[in-house]
């Protein structure tokens, strides 16, 4: 739990004393004594109220980050992907539907014939609609389960006239809206059903359970992955202000989305609040994560509003440029640190958003504070992110830009809501990020790969078992220009490519 004086406290407020606020760069994590071996740390932590995390790190909702093919992969990797907003309504809720259905625990809306409908026009269905199975639940009039309907029914039936009540299987067994996908699995074995329908009160349809997808997930998936309680993988989506949010929240929710995050850049503001208010009452349990922020007074009057989470970070982003263009914005470390001093008094996560380099950067942002990390550069280069690799001068690179870049901007409402610009005309647009490409890096697992590894040494060093005695143990030292000098290789004419370490970044204009 919680302790009121934490090591880390002394240090901040003695910087905060002399007026000054810190960033990765000038800081690091005192080591501590330790019995912790880094492989036996715990990552687990929660971005929020409701949703918990595998390991600590979630992707950018930016639209040169995640879409649902990176969504997938790091839910499956065990942390969580918030699908990016400069997308329609209908093109945002499509991509959450694909993270949802890609482990098709439990089918929401199973396909149903209705009890009259000849066999006929059964076959003709499957026929026309290219199903690929040939078991239906078969309803009455008044949408109650009557039957089930297999391929059996179908192969030994030789008069196409005669209604699907007729040839149905009425011996089913059913189980309650609820039932989980391992309490499905274990029914269906034991009773050797193919098939778990769930039925409410009324014996109304509800959800059907397929013993095969079961089968396939259960020896297909990882506990790593981070999956609901349908064995569905857990994934995000950003929405904005007002009439902005609603219209995506309505068709999210039906696609089952598990999470969504008011992103915009200043998230202590009072369209921000109003629309937090409205959809906690409007969608009591769905969790609201609002951001960004970097002041705790501001943690203060979004929590007190109701979010289930907040995210921390106005201007560290590497392509932002908020800080430079509206003189804006609390150095990360300290935004992290104050900001969690006050949500930890109510049990709210926390989620530093932006600034991440490198591996060692995770534990400083976690010995901060923060229950997860946000990352959009770490990961914009990857196989599984939006876009082609391009070629120049002579290496491989992906385009990574600024939700508050022009081009974000031009191209959609979503990027200029979050700057407070939807309706400016094009001309007249003020970017707060820019465009740019990053080196392509391969597979996300490898990246992610090293980040982890790097947040368990950093937990080795301090002594730390998991995310919450990281959060509670770190205590900071603070470095100057030759500390950080020092801290990287130093010295070598030539340094040669490691796989979780490339120098500061020099640009390609
Ligand atoms: P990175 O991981 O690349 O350092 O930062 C990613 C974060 O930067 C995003 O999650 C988001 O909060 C923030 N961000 C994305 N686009 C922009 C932008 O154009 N301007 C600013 N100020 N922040 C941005």
């Amino acid at each position: 739990m919680h302790k009121i004086e934490l090591p880390k406290d002394k240090f901040f407020e003695k910087v905060s004393a002399q007026g000054f606020a810190l960033t990765f760069d000038d800081v690091r994590l005192k080591t501590g004594y330790s019995s912790v071996m880094p492989d036996d740390v715990s990552l687990e932590s929660k971005f929020s109220r409701n949703i918990p995390l595998k390991i600590p790190i979630v992707s950018a909702a930016m639209d040169t980050v995640t879409e649902h093919k990176l969504a997938i992969e790091i839910a499956k990797l065990g942390g969580l992907g918030i699908i990016h907003k400069n997308l329609t309504p209908e093109e945002q809720s499509f991509e959450v539907s694909k993270v949802k259905f890609y482990l098709n625990g439990l089918i929401n809306k199973p396909k149903f014939v209705h009890e009259d409908d000849t066999v006929e026009s059964i076959i003709n269905r499957i026929k026309d609609k290219k199903y690929k199975f040939r078991s239906f639940l078969v309803l009455n009039n008044d949408k109650k389960l009557v039957g089930l309907l297999t391929g059996n029914d179908f192969e030994f039936c030789d008069n196409y006239n005669l209604k699907a009540s007729e040839i149905m299987t009425t011996e089913l067994i059913t189980a309650k809206v609820g039932t989980t996908l391992d309490e499905a699995y274990e029914i269906m074995k034991k009773e050797k059903k193919k098939m778990l329908p769930l039925v409410n009160n009324e014996g109304r349809l509800c959800g059907l359970y397929v013993f095969s997808d079961l089968k396939r997930i259960k020896s297909g998936t990882s506990p790593m992955y981070n999956v609901d309680k349908n064995g569905q993988l857990r994934v995000g989506a950003a929405v904005g202000v007002g009439d902005d949010a609603f219209a995506r929240l309505e068709k999210l929710v039906s696609q089952g989305v598990d999470v969504v995050v008011i992103d915009t850049a200043h998230g202590d503001s009072k369209l921000v609040i109003e629309t937090l208010k409205e959809i906690k009452k409007q969608y009591s349990s769905i969790d609201v994560v609002v951001g960004n922020i970097s002041e705790s007074e501001s943690a203060k009057r979004l929590i007190d509003a109701g979010a289930d989470g907040i995210k921390i970070g106005q201007g560290p982003g590497s392509i932002c440029t908020t800080r430079i263009i509206a003189g804006i914005g609390s150095p990360q470390v300290t935004a992290v640190y104050n900001c969690s001093k006050i949500a930890d008094k109510t049990g709210v996560p926390v989620c530093a958003d932006g600034g991440i380099r490198y591996p060692g950067d995770v534990p400083i942002a976690i010995g901060a504070g923060a229950h997860s990390v946000m990352m959009g550069g770490v990961i914009a280069g990857t196989d599984e992110s939006p876009g082609e690799t391009i070629f120049f001068k002579g290496r491989q690179w992906k385009e990574y830009r600024g939700m508050g870049s022009l081009g974000a901007m031009e191209k959609n409402k979503g990027s200029r809501e979050r700057y407070n610009q939807k309706e400016t005309g094009k001309s007249e647009l003020i970017p707060e990020g820019v465009e740019g490409l990053v080196p392509y890096k391969g597979k996300l697992s490898d990246v992610i790969f090293n980040f982890v590894g790097g947040l368990k040494r950093g937990m080795g060093y301090v002594g730390a078992r998991s995310i919450d005695e990281l959060r509670e143990k770190a205590d900071f030292h603070m470095i100057t220009a030759s500390g950080q000098k020092e801290s990287h290789p130093h010295d070598l004419e030539v340094i040669k490519e490691a796989p979780n370490y490339a120098p500061p970044t020099k640009r390609e204009e």
